[in-house]
């Protein structure tokens, strides 16, 4: 998977500008932001999207979603925020690795998803 894009970003070779790391998980900035906050936590073991999560990834994920909160208020979120999951062709999901989009920041977001 070396040709994975985050996977990359967790090895180094591409930069990024980081929010949190530990053992499991990464998170950075998003390269083009929709919202005054706006970070991504991935997790450093590749796998493509939440359709292909097993029973492996539970800790992981677990452990992404706790953090959610604590890396948002840091960022600068202090009252809320939005975590997105794009999965697949359906879910316009662009990069394959699995990430949490955190989205936030000082006012409130657009409501969700607008009708077509
Ligand atoms: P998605 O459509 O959910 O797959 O979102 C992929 C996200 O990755 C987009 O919001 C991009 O702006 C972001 N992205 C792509 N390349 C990079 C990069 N090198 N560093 C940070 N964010 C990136
Ligand atoms: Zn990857």
């Amino acid at each position: 998977m070396s040709e994975c894009i985050f996977c990359r970003i967790v090895k180094g070779e591409i930069p990024s500008r980081k929010v949190y790391e530990d053992d499991d998980m990464l998170a950075f900035h998003d390269i083009n932001p929709v919202a005054p906050v706006h970070f991504m936590i991935i997790p450093k073991k590749h796998v493509d999207s939440l359709a292909h999560v097993t029973g492996e990834h539970v800790p992981v994920l677990g452990k992404m979603l706790a953090k959610a909160g604590a890396l948002a208020r840091e960022q600068g979120s202090p009252e809320g925020f939005r975590t997105i999951v794009n999965t697949g062709r359906i879910g316009r999901q662009d990069v394959y690795h699995l990430h949490i989009h955190v989205i936030g920041g000082t006012q409130p977001l657009p409501r969700m998803i607008a009708k077509e």
